[in-house]
């Protein structure tokens, strides 16, 4: 007798969900692009303990008539592709019709499905790979799918499934970009009968609108270029939108949400000296490539692809993205490069021509290349590195460091001119080499505070003057509560803080060079921000040092006196980024020789 016997098709099926259904996001997955590739405009996603008890997917798409429903539960069975020559041009998300008889093999499944034109349509139920029933069933056009109690039938793989909290967490950052790339889509979310996201078919605007809030709603800059064979369109974020923390990038390809190292960071190296290492930018970006140029087979979850022509690609992104900062980038100090360099680069230095140029200790340094031939590598360039053969990796390394290395071979440009002239108590204007600069001194200020407070929270903290009289404030014992988790913070930047009576505080010190009397107003504004959010994460971080910095800096209207005046601007220039303050307002305008030439005809 043969020892080797053909699997049934069941445990092929088991074997399978091991690869593409791993946890209840990889359902959801497959579950709701199935609908999108049905073309539905409407998709519910509803999700008990994370998806380990439940998930639910409903939409309104073309549905699946009585044989369909059935063949979609056979293994390799699908609508999507039928010859080789398809697998080259894949416009859907699914292709490979493992998704349906994967997860039905692992779950306790039902799938209800009525096509266009018809009132009725078929609900099959299947309980870990067994078909249980199949009834005609009537109501709308679309698809409904419930997969219940995942893995019941395979306790070794639902033992390690993670916390509910967890999954929901991942699923939740799913819909978010399932969300984004179909903005012509209306989706809701709940997750055990809790509204998560609810959002009608839009635009991308208005979806990034939806989703982000508020503060978005001035603070993303349209982006958008044609550099056929490739295409890139969407949104980036202002200053106001950089975070400490990686997640909000979103880069699709093809439709497709996709992690790429190499394009992100063509992204980050067009923002250049508006952020530091460590920081991110937001956006939002689709990549259209031509089908054949990319091999989305390479991995099971579609997160990787492979490109053709990977260096092209980033410099289109880079050319899209730097165009679109154009504005901001534009009102930043050209300094001269010759000023700046000790050694220039020697050609063909590959290494420095990448430089991602953020060195948050030098601000100056952060303009060391010129910019407008950009500093990325020509498109020549980048072939020179392909038939070098090197990886992307290694460049990636190799250019971060060449940024450590750099530092010693630069030194900023100085200011011309002991002179500081002060506009209408408001401005401080100044000569520089190329021209002259106009400094707003309440935004100046603000940022020296702003990266101090940040330094001190995360330091040794700042030192603290005792006020004459001490200030009562007076809480809620809800909101004294909460005032109690972040005293810490308040006390790190300058605040000394006595707990008086049931719910009361008293004011006994303040931050030093601080002279205002407005600390109750900050303290009660960090309160509420807290109390909204209540994390104490590094955006709240950011926050109580933005107010503080917000409130305590000199105002438009203050005089200032010569000393005063060079103080500042020595300790903006100290600062990592003086060209913007932290919510995103230019601090600096440059106004070149070259421009009052124009101006006064003097060519
Ligand atoms: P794939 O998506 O790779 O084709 P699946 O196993 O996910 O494989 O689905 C099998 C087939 O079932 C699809 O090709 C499609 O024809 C059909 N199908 C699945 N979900 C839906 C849905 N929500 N609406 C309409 N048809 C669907
Ligand atoms: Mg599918």
């Amino acid at each position: 007798m043969s020892k080797i016997k053909l699997l049934s098709s069941n445990l092929i099926n088991q074997i399978a969900a091991g690869e593409v259904i791993e946890r209840p996001f990889s359902v959801i997955k497959e579950l709701v692009e199935n609908s999108i590739d049905a073309e539905s405009s409407q998709i519910d996603i509803l999700i008990e303990d994370g998806g380990h008890k439940s998930i639910q997917v409903f939409d309104n798409g073309m549905g699946m008539s009585k044989e369909d429903l059935q063949l979609a539960f056979q293994r390799h069975a699908t609508s999507k592709i039928a010859t080789q020559n398809d697998l080259a041009q894949i416009n859907t998300l699914g292709f490979r019709g493992e998704a349906l008889p994967s997860i039905a093999s692992v779950s306790q499944l039902s799938a209800k499905s009525i096509t266009k034109d018809s009132d009725d349509g078929f609900e099959l139920t299947i309980h870990g790979g067994e078909v249980k029933s199949f009834e005609p069933i009537a109501g709308l056009q679309g698809t409904q799918i419930s997969v219940k109690n995942l893995f019941y039938n395979i306790p070794a793989r639902r033992k390690f499934l993670k916390k509910p909290d967890t999954e929901q967490r991942k699923i939740v950052k799913l819909i978010r970009q399932l969300m984004l790339s179909n903005p012509q889509i209306g989706f809701s979310l709940s997750a055990n009968n809790k509204e998560i996201y609810k959002v009608t078919q839009s635009n991308l605007e208005n979806r990034i609108k939806d989703i982000f809030g508020k503060n978005f709603y001035n603070s993303i800059l349209s982006t958008e270029l044609n550099k056929t064979p490739y295409s890139i369109s969407g949104f980036i974020g202002n200053l106001s939108t950089t975070k400490k923390r990686q997640g909000d990038q979103y880069l699709f390809l093809n439709g497709r949400f996709i992690k790429d190292r190499l394009l992100s960071s063509a992204v980050f190296s067009a923002y250049k000296s508006l952020i530091s290492r460590g920081e991110f930018p937001f956006f939002v970006l689709f990549l259209k490539v031509p089908f054949g140029s990319v091999d989305i087979n390479v991995h099971p979850a579609k997160l990787e692809v492979r490109f053709q022509n990977e260096w092209h690609i980033y410099h289109v992104i880079k050319t899209a993205v730097s165009n679109a900062l154009e504005d901001i980038l534009n009102v930043i100090p050209e300094y001269d490069p010759s000023l700046i360099y000790y050694n220039k680069p020697k050609e063909a230095d590959i290494g420095s021509q990448l430089l991602f140029s953020n060195n948050p200790s030098n601000p100056l340094a952060q303009n060391i290349a010129p910019r407008k031939e950009g500093n990325a590598p020509s498109e020549l360039q980048f072939e020179a590195i392909h038939s070098k053969g090197m990886t992307d990796d290694f460049l990636i390394d190799r250019a971060n460091e060449r940024i450590v290395e750099s530092d010693e071979s630069i030194i900023p440009e100085k200011l011309e001119s002991e002179i500081i002239w002060q506009l209408h108590n408001k401005y401080l204007i100044t000569e520089i080499k190329s021209g002259l600069v106009i400094i707003d001194q309440h935004v100046a200020h603000e940022r020296v505070l702003y990266e101090s407070a940040r330094a001190a929270i995360d330091g040794n903290g700042m030192a603290s003057q005792t006020v004459l009289f001490p200030q009562t404030l007076k809480l809620q014992p809800d909101e004294y509560s909460n005032l109690l988790n972040i005293i810490p913070y308040l006390e790190k930047i300058g605040f000394k803080l006595r707990e008086f009576g049931e719910t009361s505080i008293v004011i006994e010190g303040i931050p030093v060079d601080v002279n205002w009397g407005t600390e109750k107003e900050v303290i009660s504004e960090i309160l509420e921000k807290y109390i909204h959010n209540n994390e104490l994460d590094a955006s709240f971080i950011d926050y109580i040092a933005a107010t503080f910095a917000c409130k305590a800096a000199v105002k438009a209207g203050d005089p200032l006196n010569p000393e005063e005046r060079k103080h500042l601007i020595d300790k903006l220039f100290a600062t990592n980024h003086p060209y913007y303050c932290p919510h995103g307002r230019p601090i600096i305008i440059n106004l070149s020789l070259d421009d009052l030439d124009k101006r006064f005809e003097r060519h």
